[in-house]
Order: C-alpha cells, then sequence, then structure tokens
C-alpha cells in the first residue's frame, strides 16, 4: 500500500524520540535545542537607569523651561557606568549620568546633554534648557524581563538573541539536547568519487555531499561513509557501522525494486523493521522508513531530484524532532503562478520553482525529470500539485523554501 505523505509523516514522528540531554556553554549555545527552561537569573534592567547621557534631576525643577529661559542647577557629582552614587538629588541640584547608570536617589527624570550647558560663569553649575516630564528619559526595574520569567520553553531553538537574552540575565551554561548524529550512505556499483578516474559504467557520486548539507541543515552533525556496493553483504556491513556510531541513518539508492537494491533485504537481514516504503509523491515515491538497532533509517532514492524532495519534506522534519525541537514546519512564501503547472499523475507531483523579485513563480528549468540537477541548482523551493489536478497561472500558491542553516 502506497502512504499520503501526511500518513507517512505522522507515522515517522510518532517513532522519532527527541535524543538525551547535555550541558554546553553559553558561548556554544547558538543553534542548540534548549531541553530545560531558559529562566532569567536577574531582572532587566538591573534597576532604573537612564537612558541618555546627561543629568538626573526632579521634573519640578525644571517645568516651564526653555532655551531663553535656563533654569540653572547645581551639580552634586557624576555616575560613570559600571558605579553608583550615594549622594541623593534634591530641589535645585543635580547629578551628571550616562546611558545605562542607575538612577540616584531623589530623582525621577533625566534632560539629555543636548539640552543643557555649562553655567559660563560658575562651571560646576548647570543650565538645563528644556523641560522634562516626570521618568522622561528614564527605563525601568524589569521592564524587559522579571527575574524568574520564562525566556524560552524547552524545545526551542536558540536564536542569537535568546543567547544574548540569557546572558545579559547572568546564565553562563544552558541543558540542550544531543546533536543528531546522522550517518550517510551512498549505494551503488557504478558511483565514483569525485576526482578519481571514472571507471566504464561508472558516474561521479554526488548525493553524499547533497545529503551532508542537508543534514547540517536540519541541525544535526553528518557523519560521511564510503560507498557502499551493489550486494547484500556490502550493504549489511555498511548500515550496521553505521547504526552502532549514529543516532540515524540517512542512505541514497537501491530502494527500488531492482536486482541490485539491497537497502530493504539488509534492514531485514540485519534484524530491523521496515516501517514503511512508498509515498504517493513525484518524485521519491521509493522512500523507505525503517530501524536498525532502534536507530531510525531514511532510505532515499539514488535519483539526487528524488533524495532532495524526500529529505526536505519528510526527513528533515524527522531529524528537528529528534533533534528535540517541538513545533516545525517547512518554512513557506507565497508567490502567483506565472505558468499552469498540471499533474496529470496519481501521486502528489512536486515540481522546482524559481521566484523572481515580484514574487512570481515559475518553473526552474523545463527539464524537471527525477535526474535533473541543473532545474536543482536554479531553484528556490518545491510547489505541490494535488494528484489528477492543475494550477492555473495567475493562482497564489504556497512554496516550499529550501530550508537553510538553523
Ligand atoms: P537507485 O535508486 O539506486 O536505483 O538509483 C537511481 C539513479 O540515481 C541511478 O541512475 C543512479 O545511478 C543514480 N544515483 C544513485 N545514487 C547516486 C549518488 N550517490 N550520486 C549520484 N547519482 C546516484
Ligand atoms: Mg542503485
Amino acid at each position: 500500500m502506497m502512504l499520503t505523505l501526511e500518513e507517512a509523516l505522522e507515522r515517522m514522528m510518532d517513532k522519532i524520540h527527541p535524543l538525551g540531554t547535555e550541558e554546553v556553554s553559553i558561548n556554544e549555545a547558538d543553534g542548540r535545542v534548549i531541553s530545560k527552561a531558559l529562566q532569567a537569573g536577574i531582572s532587566l534592567p538591573r534597576w532604573d537607569n537612564s537612558s541618555m547621557d546627561g543629568y538626573a534631576l526632579q521634573a519640578t525643577d525644571v517645568a516651564g523651561t526653555s532655551s531663553s529661559n535656563p533654569v540653572k542647577l547645581k551639580c552634586l557629582g557624576e555616575i560613570p557606568a559600571g558605579s553608583t552614587s550615594n549622594v541623593k538629588v534634591t530641589s535645585g541640584n543635580c547629578l551628571r549620568i550616562f546611558t545605562g547608570s542607575p538612577m540616584p536617589e531623589g530623582a525621577d527624570a533625566v534632560v539629555m546633554q543636548e539640552d543643557t550647558s555649562k553655567d559660563p560663569e560658575n562651571p560646576g553649575d548647570i543650565l538645563v534648557k528644556d523641560a522634562v516630564r516626570p521618568f522622561e528619559n528614564v527605563r525601568f526595574r524589569g521592564e524587559d524581563i522579571k527575574e524568574g520569567n520564562p525566556i524560552c520553553e524547552p524545545g526551542t531553538r536558540l536564536s542569537p538573541f535568546h543567547v544574548a537574552l540569557a546572558a545579559a540575565t547572568g546564565t553562563d551554561r544552558c541543558q540542550v539536547h544531543r546533536r543528531p548524529k546522522v550517518g550517510i550512505l551512498a549505494t551503488g556499483s557504478e558511483l565514483c568519487e569525485p576526482g578519481k578516474p571514472l571507471t566504464d559504467g561508472g558516474i561521479y557520486e554526488s548525493n553524499r555531499v547533497l545529503i551532508q548539507s542537508l543534514v547540517k541543515r536540519a541541525g544535526c552533525d553528518p557523519v560521511v561513509y564510503p560507498i557502499v556496493k551493489d550486494t547484500l553483504e556490502a550493504t549489511c556491513e555498511a548500515l550496521s557501522k553505521a547504526a552502532e556510531a549514529c543516532d540515524a541513518i540517512v542512505t541514497s539508492g537501491g530502494v527500488s525494486v531492482g536486482d541490485y537494491d539491497f537497502i530493504k533485504p539488509a534492514i531485514e537481514s540485519l534484524g530491523g523493521v521496515i516501517d514503511f516504503w512508498r509515498i504517493r509523491i513525484k518524485p521519491g515515491k521509493p522512500l523507505v522508513f525503517g530501524d536498525i538497532q532502534s536507530k531510525p533509517l531514511f532510505g532515499l532514492p539514488g535519483n539526487p531530484v528524488s533524495a532532495t524532495v524526500t529529505f526536505t519534506i519528510l526527513v528533515h522534519p524527522a531529524l528537528i524532532r529528534l533533534g528535540g525541537e517541538k513545533a516545525f514546519t517547512n518554512s513557506i512564501t507565497r508567490g502567483v503562478l506565472s505558468e499552469t503547472l498540471e499533474n496529470p499523475g496519481d501521486r502528489r507531483l512536486y515540481v522546482r520553482m524559481q521566484q523572481d523579485a515580484e514574487g512570481k513563480l515559475s518553473k526552474s528549468g523545463t527539464n524537471q525529470a527525477s535526474h535533473a540537477l541543473k532545474s536543482l541548482a536554479a531553484s528556490d523551493g518545491l510547489v505541490a500539485v494535488p494528484e489528477a489536478s492543475k494550477l492555473e497561472a495567475g493562482e497564489e500558491v504556497s512554496l516550499v523554501l529550501w530550508p537553510r542553516l538553523p
């Protein structure tokens, strides 16, 4: 039986469980998925403080002030960054203050430096040339985040900004999910290493570099294995090695019905489970999902485009979940079709598309066959055309974007 994409995804997600955890320094936390909620260690700002370089004062002292009618205040001292002051500001006095410095007791506002000048007759005095409202240019303790409040929930992939927020509240270490190690195997007796001479009947192997990059974009660490010949023995040996060392395995090739397709027989002979094989999508029908030694295995078809499509819509979300991230959907953008896309077949068709500066979508190449790499290279993502249907030129549709590095 052939599963729909949705059925296949649901079955896969049910079987994928987030990996265990480790502690990392906040310096290495960007892009990691936290397993324990991050909370603010202190309130931010730590105290009421100034948002300007200027003078802390009492707003009532300078009410009605203007440049033609300045108010003179006595400056009692200064509060540079990194210091506090015990001096209390009373009526008629002020303290020189700098951005971020704590507000001194007694002051309720800051006049910016640009609205003041030193009194030429007495440089210890300040002439204030503009009025300020109470609390003007004052940032309040805890107005950004309060001590103990959540920074982000478990299952969140940390951005540079989460990391900065956590560091600003004093966090130096955090609990994260282990980054999945994903073994990458390419099967095919025709495959030759780029840089080496081609054998008779040989082609260059290109899926491992492709999958390696896609694996990184799913937040995982790739482990690349040597090319595997099309024999049951070689396939079993390679798969069991990868299952031993990695958290998941992605293979390419060897999943069709040919006499030299050994992925499924190898899973079975290693005592693994084949959960499903074949999905109602084009390209990518013969995807295999199973496990060996309880490590999930994704058997991608060998044609590079089939491998890319199945990886993006099925394996990418599964690896993201393995890495502990909670909510995930492929990134999507909307665009208007500049040409009609037809799918007379009985499987959902994924068409490689490019989007122009105005957002219009067109095929990224006329050759949309599953081996055609050039139209893949020119594409920004995929448009799905349901089975036995047509998307008309001028229609607005969703473009599933190729994943980026997290
Ligand atoms: P398969 O799924 O093994 O039947 O392979 C389908 C097609 O993809 C064949 O033409 C293979 O030669 C080609 N192919 C398989 N694996 C790779 C690979 N790693 N790099 C480039 N082409 C491949
Ligand atoms: Mg093959």
